[in-house]
């Protein structure tokens, strides 16, 4: 049993749910801290420290951290493409949060820090083709990151690293490409391609009305990582002694349309596809490069996107069954 106490921020999102029951299994003392209060977190669990917090306030940010030795912040207003291409300004305000910690956390003198950033810090015009070549951790700079969610992670990437060279503060930072899985976001307008995809394909066998939008022409590409997959490779990172932001992601590339054919299959049916030109699409095109990751820690993301989607696709099913 570890004696000091290891803090989730965003413990009741996605991510930080899952991550939270990882350190639970591995024996740590853990905090669970999120601003949503924890009847609305998609995971609780009984033998945590569970607190309701807005870490945008320096205040909350010193009672979140105090008497611990690991602070992961995974908290953030974020979404799919249809948030945060139209909630710039609230992607940005979680620069508080990510400030507001790190200075709680050095005061505090915590021993190690996790950032959870993201593939969007990466410039559009690397990202033009579907046909990409996958994005290395270099071809962040000259900057032209996504505006407004992507902005404020390249900055709070680079106030971990002048937290680590000036304070001493041991920060490492992740950059998280296209997450996905059980226990997360499927509907209300912030849920990704991935989940937005089985709802829509779930909805349509329940209703009897096989057709299915799909936001632009389907032949954007990109790569979903299975959130095992991301618990995994954030806890080799923390522990790693890597100190630049690195890709924390899938290379499995795949269009829209094709992650549409996987969902089909799974669900046992097809579709008339309605493609709607004028919504939210991103990038035209993004991988992860793999090279750095695998070379320091012999080791990459490698559950399929058929066999996450499964899994995904029969939680969604069981929650929208059980409505
Ligand atoms: P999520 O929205 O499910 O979880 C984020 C949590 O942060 C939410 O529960 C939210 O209530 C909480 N939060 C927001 N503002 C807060 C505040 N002021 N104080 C306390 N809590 C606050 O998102 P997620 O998918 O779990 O993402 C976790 C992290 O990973 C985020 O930083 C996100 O930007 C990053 N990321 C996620 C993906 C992905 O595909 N899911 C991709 C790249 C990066």
């Amino acid at each position: 049993m570890y004696d000091d106490v290891t803090v989730v921020a965003g413990g009741g999102g996605f991510i930080g749910g899952h991550l939270v029951a990882h350190l639970v299994d591995e024996g740590r003392r853990v905090r669970a801290v999120d601003r949503k209060p924890p009847t609305e977190w998609y995971q609780v669990h009984s033998d945590v420290d569970n607190r309701s917090l807005d870490l945008q306030q320096i205040e909350a940010c010193h009672e979140a951290v105090n008497g611990a030795s690991e602070v992961y912040n995974l908290a953030a207003d974020m979404g799919g493409m249809g948030f945060i291409e139209n909630n710039k300004a609230l992607c940005m305000l979680s620069v508080l949060i990510n400030t507001n910690l790190l200075l709680a956390g050095r005061e505090a003198g915590v021993d190690r820090y996790f950032f959870s950033s993201s593939a969007c810090v990466y410039a559009a015009e690397k990202q033009v083709s579907s046909d990409v070549t996958a994005l290395r951790e270099e071809d962040a700079y000259p900057a032209m990151p996504e505006d407004g969610y992507g902005w404020e992670k390249l900055f709070s990437e680079r106030m971990c690293r002048h937290f680590l060279e000036d304070f001493g503060v041991t920060t490492r930072v992740a950059r998280y490409h296209n997450v996905y899985g059980e226990h997360g976001t499927y509907d209300g307008g912030r849920e990704k391609a991935p989940a937005a995809i089985c709802r829509k394909v779930i909805q349509a066998k329940l209703s009897g009305n096989h057709e299915i939008d799909v936001w632009g022409d389907g032949e954007q590409t990109r790569s979903f990582m299975y959130i095992s997959d991301c618990i995994e490779g954030t806890s080799k990172i923390m522990a790693s002694d890597i100190t630049e932001p690195i890709n924390l992601g899938s290379s499995e590339l795949v269009s829209i349309n094709q992650l549409v054919d996987i969902v089909e299959e799974i669900a046992g049916l097809r579709m008339k596809r309605n493609y709607l030109l004028d919504a939210p699409r991103g990038v035209r095109g993004r991988n992860s490069d793999n090279t750095l990751i695998r070379k320091y820690l012999d080791w990459e993301p490698s559950v399929s996107l058929k066999e996450g989607i499964e899994r995904t696709y029969r939680w969604i099913h069981d929650e929208i069954s059980a409505k």
